[in-house]
C-alpha cells in the first residue's frame, strides 16, 4: 500500500518533469509566474490595493521588483494585489505600499524580505529549472 504510493508520487515527479524537458528557464519562469500571479490574486480577493487603497485592483504587485530583485519574484510576502495605475504606471507606488506591507506582515517579516534581496545582491541569483518546476507545480495544485 505504501510502497503503491510511493510509486505513484514518483510517477507524478517524472510526468511533471518531464512536461518542462523542452521548456528554457525563461518559459518556465512565465509559466511559473502565470500560476503564482493567480494565487496572489486569489490570495488577496476583495482586499484593496497595498498601495492606495482602490478597490480597483487586478495586478500581482512585488514590492521589490521581479527584474531587479529575482530572488523575491515568488515570495509570497514580497506581491500583493494592487490597482493597475498603481503597480504600472507608479511602479508599485513604493513608499505607501512600505507602509502599508509592513502594517499588514508585520515588520520582522519585512525585515527578512529586506535581508533575502541584500544578501542576493552580494551573492547573486539565479532560477534554476529545478526550483522553477517546484513553483509551478506548488501554485498549480494551491490553484486547483
Ligand atoms: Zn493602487
Amino acid at each position: 500500500m505504501f510502497l503503491n504510493l510511493l510509486v505513484q508520487i514518483a510517477v507524478k515527479i517524472f510526468m511533471a518533469s518531464n512536461i518542462y524537458k523542452n521548456k528554457t528557464t525563461a518559459q518556465l519562469i512565465k509559466i511559473a509566474v502565470r500560476h503564482f500571479h493567480l494565487f496572489i490574486r486569489r490570495r488577496d480577493h476583495g482586499q484593496p490595493c497595498i498601495s492606495c487603497g482602490s478597490y480597483n485592483t487586478s495586478d500581482a504587485s512585488h514590492y521589490f521588483s521581479a527584474g531587479n530583485h529575482s530572488v523575491t519574484r515568488f515570495e509570497e510576502d514580497n506581491v500583493h494585489l494592487a490597482c493597475r495605475k498603481c503597480n504600472y504606471f507608479l511602479s508599485g507606488n513604493l513608499i505607501p505600499y512600505r507602509q502599508n506591507l509592513i502594517e499588514k506582515i508585520g515588520q520582522e517579516r519585512f525585515d527578512q524580505l529586506e535581508l533575502l534581496v541584500n544578501i542576493s545582491k552580494k551573492t547573486g541569483f539565479k532560477w534554476d529549472r529545478f526550483s522553477l518546476i517546484d513553483i509551478i507545480n506548488k501554485y498549480k495544485a494551491l490553484n486547483k
